[in-house]
């Protein structure tokens, strides 16, 4: 069984057996905060567990590393349209140690690409019209900096209000030890 036809045949009967009761919530977030969080596997669960949130609770973004990589990119439209639309009151960014976008070598990347069938002529085209790799594949060296980083381009928008504290935490994804590394509430 491949892995759609295994989700789609548990949904019917996660569906049929209501399931889903368990889980219904409105849409504006009871805690009023947002989480932008690295998609890494081991957070899946444990990062809701170690922050006590729950359905209903937050609103969680997931980018790899949780990089904020563009001002006007989807990511940053996202928290704005939660702290407009969506009832979003304060924002938590929360990388974690061993992550997968620390140290990514960029000619590694584009070398693996060029494994999987992308040519070397299309590379060329794309680098011509302005893509940068470097910058576009860009990960961190350190944690803490990236997430300062993060933070600090979230909080320094020209459009998010300034009253909406902006927190930035590294997470352990063994055990789910968080350290503070952006205490919102002191920011300027
Ligand atoms: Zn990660």
């Amino acid at each position: 069984m491949t892995i759609l036809q295994d989700i789609l045949s548990y949904n019917e009967e996660f569906v049929a057996n209501k399931e889903y009761e368990a889980y219904q919530r409105g849409k504006v977030p009871n805690k009023r905060l947002l989480i932008l969080a690295c998609m890494d596997t081991r957070l899946v669960e444990l990062l809701p567990k170690a922050m006590n949130v729950r359905n209903g609770d937050v609103k969680i973004l997931k980018t790899a590393g949780a990089l904020v990589s563009h001002p006007f990119g989807s990511i940053m439209r996202s928290i704005l349209v939660g702290v407009y639309e969506l009832g979003i009151d304060e924002i938590c960014v929360v990388g974690h140690h061993d992550c997968g976008m620390a140290g990514i070598q960029v000619d590694k990347t584009l070398q693996k690409m060029k494994d999987r069938g992308i040519t070397e002529e299309k590379l060329d085209t794309l680098q011509y019209s302005g893509i940068d790799f470097e910058e576009f594949l860009e990960g961190f060296d350190d944690v803490e900096e990236s997430v300062k980083h993060s933070v600090s381009t979230v909080n320094n928008h020209p459009l998010l209000p300034t009253d909406v504290p902006v927190h930035g935490l590294v997470i352990n994804p063994d055990t789910g030890k968080l350290d503070l590394v952006v205490d919102g509430y002191k920011a300027e």
